[in-house]
C-alpha cells in the first residue's frame, strides 16, 4: 500500500492535501526548461495545486538531477525544443529505473502537429502553447493522480508478490520438513520391523475404539498359531491366558489404563496350542488423549518359559535339600513363622513340632561308607513321609536331623501319638542298597504356644527335648516342658567342662575301696573310683557325669585315665611297701568302651607300662553292657583274659544274662549288685536270688564280691552262703590313696 492511500486513515500530515476523498503529498515536478518565464508560469500554475518544481535548463542536468531523485513527473517545457524535448523523452522511457515516470511535453505553439511524435516517443501527455491553464492543470493533477494509483498498484502487487514468496518459500521449507519427516518415519518404521523381526517378541495393538485386538506373527507363532489365525478382539486374546493369572493380568492391565503405573508389565502364563503352558512377559504402554484418557495400547510379548523355569529350579532348589529332596530349614522355618502367626490369630490352631535325629547314623557312614550312609538317609526321608498327612511338612534340617510340623494339631497327646507312630514304622527295616537296615530316632516334641514368637524358640525347645530324649537312651521321644531348657544347659554346660577337664586331668582324683575276704577279713583289692572336683560346682558325682563322657568321646581317655592312675598308684604303694603286694586294684570300664576294637590293646599297654602284673588288674564291666552284644564283648575279653587281666561283672542280678553267655565269656568274678546286699535280712525274697547267685558263681567257677555290705549280720549271712569277698561301709568307704595305703598297712601288717 502506498503511503498516500495509508493517509487516508488519518487527519492529513504535515503538506498533504485533500484531493477526491484522499489524502495526498504535494507532488514534485521536474521542469526541463531554460525559460525563464516559462519556468515562473510553470512554477505558478502548479504552485496553485500545491505542487513544488524544481526546474533545470537541459536534459544532461535532468539527468543528473533524477540521479539523485525521481520527481512525480516530468515536465519537458516548449523552450527546449520539440525535437529534443522528445529525444530526451525517449531516452527516459528507455531508461529502466525512470520509465515509470510520466512525462509531459509542452509543445512549442509555433510549431505545427508534433502530438503524434511526441505520443510516440513514449509521453504520457502533451500540450501545446498557449496554454488552456484550467486544462494544463486538470491534465497534470490527472497525469499525478494516475502516477499515484499506478505506484499504489506497483506497491500492492510488489506486497503481494513477496507475500507470496514469502509463503512459497515457507511451503518449500514445510515440505522439506514433511519430507523429511516422513522419510524418518518410514526409516523408524523399517528399523522397527528389522528390531522386531530380530527381538523375537511378539507385538501386540489393541485399539480402545473400535475394541480392536492386533497380535503379530510373531504373537502368534509363539503360541503355535499361524499368521492368519484369527485372533482380533481382547476376549481371544484373554482367552489364552491361564486362568491362574487372568485375574492379576487384567488388574494390571486396568491399572496402567487408568494411569495408575508409568508402564504395563506382567509375567503370566499362556497357553500354547499344544495345550502345554508357556510362561510370557507381556510389556505395553498407552497412548492417551489429552485428558489423559487411553485411546489404544500397544506393547510386546516375550517368551520367557526357559529362564521362569530356570527360575522356578532355583526357587525349589534354593527350599528344598539336594539328596532327599524334602523341605530345607529356610523352608521350614517359614512355614513354622507361618503356622505361629495363624495360632496367634486363632489359638485352637494349634501345631507341634517333631524334632529327628537318626541315633547312632556315625556308625553307618563309619562302617558302609558314605554312600550308604547318604541312600540310608534318602530312605529314612522316604519312610518318614509316607507316615505324615498332606498337610504336614517334613524337612531335613541339616545331616541326620529331620523336622515334622504338624499343623492344627488337637492337643500333646496327638503330637507325641505321632511321634510314636515315626517310631512303629521305623520297626520295619529299611532297604538301603538292597540291604534291611534298621534305624532307629530320637524325637523331641515341642508344642506350639501362643507365647511362641520366633520359629527359632520353638525350634530350640524342641532340640531341648531332642537332647532329652538322646540322653535317656536312643528310640526315645520327649516333649519339652518347662524347666527342661535350664537343665539341659546346665549338662551342655557340664559336658562342656568335662571335655576342658579331660585335657589335663587335674580336676580327677581317684579314692579306693577295700574288698576283703569276708572269712578272713583280709584285704585282697580295691575298687578305684573316680571323683571330679569341678572348679565351681565342687564334687560332681559320677552318676552325673559318667553318663555325659558316655555320651561324648570323653569316656575313652577318661578310662585310660583311671586305669594309668590306679596301676600306678599300687606301683607306687609297693615301692612304698618295699614288696609286691597281694592286692589287685579293680576298674570299672564303661560298656561303650565295649566295642572298641583296640580296647584290649590299649589296657595291655597301659598295665604293661606301669609295671604292675596284669594278675594285679581287673577290668569291672556292668552285666547290662555285657550282654548287649555278647559276640563282640567275648572277642575283647578274650583277649584280656590272655593276658590275665581280671575280669568282674559288676551290677549282678539287676541285668539279663544270658545263662549260656554266662558260662561262655571268659570271667573271675560276679559283683552282686548293692540293691539285694542292702535288703539282707529283711527281704527273704532278694536272700534267695543271692543264694541262687552264689551256687551260679560257685558252678561257674568263679568268685562272688558283695558290694554295699554295712552291717555285720550282712556279712555274716553272706559268709555263710559261702560268698567269699565284700566291701562296703562296714570295712571302709572309698578313701583317697593315702588313707587306702593306711588301711592296707594296717590289714596286711606292713612295715
Ligand atoms: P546320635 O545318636 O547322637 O545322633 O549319633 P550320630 O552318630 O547319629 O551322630 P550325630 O547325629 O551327631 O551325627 C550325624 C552324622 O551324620 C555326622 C555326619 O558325619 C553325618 N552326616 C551329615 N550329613 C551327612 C550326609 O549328607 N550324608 C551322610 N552320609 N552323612 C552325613
Ligand atoms: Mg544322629
Amino acid at each position: 500500500m502506498s503511503a498516500g492511500a495509508k493517509g487516508g486513515d488519518g487527519p492529513p500530515r504535515k503538506g498533504e492535501i485533500f484531493t477526491t476523498g484522499v489524502f495526498v503529498r504535494p507532488s514534485r515536478i521536474l521542469l526541463v526548461s531554460a525559460a525563464a518565464a516559462e519556468i515562473a508560469r510553470v512554477e505558478r500554475l502548479l504552485g496553485l495545486d500545491n505542487n513544488s518544481v524544481d526546474a533545470v535548463a537541459t536534459p544532461g542536468a535532468a539527468l543528473a538531477s533524477l540521479k539523485e531523485q525521481k520527481p512525480d513527473l516530468v515536465l519537458l517545457g516548449a523552450a527546449l525544443g520539440n525535437r529534443i524535448g522528445f529525444d530526451f523523452c525517449r531516452t527516459l522511457k528507455q531508461t529502466p529505473s525512470l520509465h515509470y515516470i510520466p512525462v509531459v511535453i509542452i509543445l512549442d505553439g509555433s510549431a505545427v502537429g508534433g502530438q503524434i511524435d511526441a505520443l510516440d516517443c513514449g509521453a504520457n501527455d502533451v500540450v501545446r502553447e498557449p496554454l488552456d491553464e484550467l486544462v494544463f492543470r486538470a491534465r497534470i493533477r490527472a497525469l499525478l493522480k494516475y502516477k499515484r494509483a499506478v505506484a499504489a498498484l506497483r506497491n500492492a502487487r510488489n506486497t503481494l508478490e513477496q507475500d507470496v514468496h514469502e509463503r512459497i518459500a515457507q511451503l518449500q521449507k514445510e515440505i522439506a520438513e514433511h519430507q523429511r519427516t516422513e522419510a524418518a518415519l518410514q526409516e523408524s518404521q523399517e528399523r522397527y520391523a528389522l528390531a522386531a523381526q530380530g527381538s523375537h517378541d511378539g507385538l501386540w495393538d489393541w485399539d480402545l475404539r473400535t475394541d480392536k485386538v492386533f497380535c503379530s506373527e510373531r504373537w502368534k507363532s509363539m503360541l503355535g498359531y499361524p499368521e492368519d489365525a484369527p485372533l482380533d478382539s481382547p476376549e481371544a486374546w484373554f482367552a489364552h491366558i491361564s486362568p491362574l493369572d487372568l485375574g492379576p493380568f487384567k488388574e494390571a492391565l486396568s491399572a496402567h489404563l487408568e494411569g495408575r503405573t508409568l508402564a504395563f508389565s506382567f509375567e503370566c502364563r499362556m497357553q500354547h496350542r499344544d495345550r502345554t503352558l508357556r510362561w510370557v512377559h507381556v510389556r505395553g504402554m498407552a497412548v492417551r488423549d489429552k485428558d489423559g484418557a487411553a485411546l489404544r495400547i500397544a506393547g510386546s510379548q516375550s517368551d520367557i518359559t526357559s529362564r521362569k523355569l530356570m527360575e522356578l529350579q532355583l526357587r525349589h532348589d534354593a527350599f528344598h535339600d539336594g539328596l532327599t529332596g524334602l523341605p530345607n530349614r529356610a523352608l521350614f522355618m517359614d512355614r513354622l513363622r507361618q503356622a505361629i502367626a495363624r495360632m496367634k490369630r486363632d489359638p485352637a490352631r494349634a501345631y507341634a513340632v517333631l524334632l529327628l535325629d537318626i541315633d547312632k547314623f556315625k556308625i553307618v557312614n563309619d562302617s558302609l561308607g558314605h554312600g550308604v550312609g547318604d541312600h540310608l538317609l534318602i530312605q529314612f526321608a522316604r519312610r518318614v513321609r509316607e507316615f505324615g498327612r498332606a498337610t504336614d511338612t517334613v524337612a531335613r534340617l541339616g545331616g541326620d536331623e529331620f523336622a515334622v510340623l504338624l499343623e492344627d494339631v488337637e492337643d500333646l497327646a496327638s503330637a507325641t501319638a505321632a511321634a510314636e507312630r515315626i517310631h512303629e514304622a521305623l520297626k520295619t527295616p529299611l532297604v538301603v542298597h538292597g540291604r534291611q537296615m534298621y534305624a532307629t530316632t530320637s524325637i523331641g516334641v515341642a508344642t506350639g504356644k501362643p507365647r511362641y514368637e520366633r520359629a527359632d524358640d520353638v525350634l530350640r525347645d524342641a532340640d531341648t527335648a531332642l537332647y532329652q530324649a538322646k540322653a535317656a537312651g536312643r528310640g526315645k521321644q520327649r516333649t519339652f516342658a518347662s524347666g527342661m531348657h535350664a537343665r539341659v544347659l546346665s549338662q551342655m554346660d557340664l559336658e562342656h567342662d568335662l571335655r576342658d577337664a579331660i585335657k589335663t586331668c587335674e580336676q580327677f582324683v581317684l579314692c579306693y575301696q577295700p574288698i576283703l575276704a569276708l572269712d578272713s577279713g583280709r584285704l585282697v583289692g580295691f575298687e578305684a573310683l573316680i571323683r571330679w572336683h569341678h572348679p565351681k560346682r565342687g564334687l560332681v558325682s559320677p552318676l552325673q557325669f559318667i553318663p555325659i563322657a558316655e555320651e561324648t568321646d570323653v569316656i575313652g581317655p577318661l578310662t585310660q585315665w583311671v586305669l594309668r592312675t590306679a596301676t600306678a598308684q599300687l606301683k607306687a604303694w609297693e615301692a612304698a611297701a618295699g614288696r609286691d603286694l597281694p592286692v589287685y586294684v579293680s576298674v570299672n570300664l564303661s560298656g561303650k568302651t565295649l566295642g572298641d576294637a583296640g580296647l584290649a590293646g590299649t589296657v595291655g599297654e597301659i598295665v604293661r607300662a606301669s609295671g604292675v602284673r596284669p594278675a594285679q588288674v581287673s577290668l569291672e564291666i556292668t552285666e547290662g553292657s555285657l550282654m548287649k552284644d555278647p559276640e563282640a564283648s567275648l572277642a575283647t575279653l578274650s583277649c584280656l583274659k590272655a593276658m590275665d587281666i581280671g575280669l568282674m561283672v559288676d551290677d549282678f542280678g539287676t541285668g539279663y544274662s544270658s545263662l549260656s553267655y554266662l558260662h561262655r565269656l571268659p570271667l573271675n568274678i560276679l559283683k552282686i549288685d548293692r540293691s539285694f546286699v542292702a535288703d539282707i535280712p529283711a527281704v527273704a525274697r532278694n536272700m534267695e536270688i543271692v543264694r541262687t547267685i552264689a551256687l551260679l558263681a560257685d558252678r561257674l567257677g568263679l568268685s562272688l564280691v558283695a558290694e554295699g555290705i554295712e552291717t555285720a549280720a550282712q556279712r555274716d549271712w553272706l559268709r555263710s552262703i559261702r560268698c567269699g569277698l565284700g566291701q562296703g561301709h562296714l570295712f571302709s568307704r572309698a578313701v583317697v590313696a593315702a588313707a587306702a595305703y593306711a588301711f592296707m598297712a594296717d590289714n596286711l601288717s606292713l612295715q
